[in-house]
């Protein structure tokens, strides 16, 4: 069975919400939207307080190019424009929108009928990107990489083909999982969309075959598609790494940075995203809900949300039970690439794949010891790098060391901190060491 060359660990899956339909959240109180939900110039405000809004409503344009609208996902009044800490942990300029009724905008289609490429043949591929770009997409994967600027790769370049990426190797999370067994239609159509966009002719869907019920149903529904292919994966960390998904479907290696993934033919878009471009083109319904994990080993009922963005984790976590009393650490995201979340009012954003609410035994830390040099972090790591010398260099801030040692090309997955047997904190200084050596890089280049 296929999977990515170089590296990878084997952390145990704990699906636990496999197997929970997606349930529809209920409605916030007051909805709350940050204007940075995507990588690029963040949005900028256009509703003011006392403003009435409609669900799908726009209320944020986009700051630039590189950047995506917001919608509400709400009906209700602005009550206020001022700031949150989001899950990031970084204050930002948010919407605050106060919840009466659900009045959608007129121009949604919210029926459940199924619409195909055969059904619209004048779209162009001009008018499927506009749609997307319009619609506020961006990955859904939790990278937030505006969809729109992926479909527009740089001159020189030739797409070969769309992979999605619906591997979902993070532990814990089965969001995507359950998109894909309730929405397989819709995803499939939202394939060849993209495929239009980008005019290709191939297109793939990568799936680990962990998730054999997901697998056999897209391979049942893609039998209409002769240009689509599902790609059973074998499952291994990383492997929803744009670069190790490359790598497993199609087995071409993408240069280090600032090559892209279009260098080698491939545009990657994640499940989710696949979906929501569905949505936005044959529904024309902006994105301002997604699939949400909430799970935990100590959590009485793990589940998975349909939520509006701007919906307080602390509601979906009431809604699974309540916060277990012995919880140690509640991450936004999964457990290997997710982040500690300062508290759980914070609101779901377009990159919000999963809460996960760990015990205080999981929570802990091993008692970090000195490098033994046993290079299993070198083994592990996907990208070929060597975790132990990054983490030391980043400690003793050698920053120009770090940049020749390629610090760059490491995709922050955290299988080397997973494997260390001296519990050092690997990821922690590799990630401080990337982002610094990324500033001194942009600082460089802009004079
Ligand atoms: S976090 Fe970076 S250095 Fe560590 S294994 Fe992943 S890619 Fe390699
Ligand atoms: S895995 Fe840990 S102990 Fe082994 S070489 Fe890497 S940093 Fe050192």
């Amino acid at each position: 069975m296929k999977t990515f060359r170089i590296g990878g660990v084997h952390p145990a899956e704990n699906k636990l919400s496999a197997a929970e339909p997606i349930r529809v959240a209920e409605l916030p109180k007051i909805a709350v939207f940050p204007m940075g939900q995507h990588i690029g110039a963040p949005a900028k405000p256009i509703v003011q307080k006392g403003d009435k809004v409609k669900v799908g409503q726009m209320i944020a344009e986009a700051g630039g190019f590189v950047s995506a609208p917001i919608f509400s996902s709400v009906s209700g009044t602005v009550q206020k424009i001022d700031t949150i800490i989001e899950a990031s942990g970084y204050k930002k300029p948010a919407v605050f929108i106060t919840v009466e009724g659900d009045e959608w905008e007129e121009s949604i289609d919210r029926s459940t009928d199924l619409v195909t490429l055969a059904d619209r043949p004048e779209l162009t591929s001009k008018d499927i990107i506009d749609k997307i770009q319009k619609a506020g997409i961006v990955g859904m994967g939790g990278a937030c990489f505006p969809c729109h600027v992926k479909l527009m790769p740089p001159p020189g370049s030739k797409p070969e083909w769309v992979i999605i990426n619906a591997v979902e190797c993070e532990p814990y999370l089965t969001a995507d999982h359950r998109l894909m067994l309730e929405h397989a239609d819709e995803i499939i159509v939202g394939l060849t969309l993209l495929m239009k966009a980008v005019d290709v002719k191939k297109g793939f869907i990568g799936i680990e075959n962990n998730k054999p019920d997901a697998i056999a149903l897209m391979q049942e529904k893609a039998k209409a598609y002769p240009g689509i292919e599902i790609v059973p994966l074998k499952v291994k960390y990383p492997q929803g790494g744009e670069k190790q998904l490359i790598d497993a479907v199609v087995g071409r290696q993408v240069p280090a940075p600032p090559a892209l993934p279009v260098s080698v033919g491939a545009i990657i878009q994640n499940v989710g995203t696949a979906f929501a471009v569905y949505e936005a083109v044959m529904k024309n319904k902006p994105l301002f809900e997604r699939i949400v994990t909430v799970t935990g080993k100590s959590l009485a009922h793990p589940s998975n949300f349909l939520t509006r963005m701007g919906t307080p984790m602390s509601q979906l976590i009431d809604a699974c039970g309540g916060l277990p009393e012995d919880t140690g650490k509640v991450i936004g995201g999964g457990p290997m690439m997710g982040k500690a979340l300062l508290n759980t009012d914070v609101p779901i954003c377009k990159g919000s794949s999963g809460v996960l609410i760990m015990n205080e035994k999981e929570a802990k830390r091993g008692e970090v010891e000195n490098c033994i040099r046993c290079g299993k972090c070198v083994g592990a790591c996907p990208m070929g790098l060597e975790p132990y010398l990054l983490s030391q260099c980043a400690e003793q801030q050698m920053w120009e060391r770090l940049e020749k040692e390629d610090v760059v090309s490491c995709i922050e997955c955290g299988s080397c901190q997973f494997t260390c047997p001296a519990n050092r904190p690997l990821l922690d200084y590799i990630r401080l060491g990337k982002s610094t050596v990324m500033g001194i890089i942009r600082s460089r280049n802009a004079k």
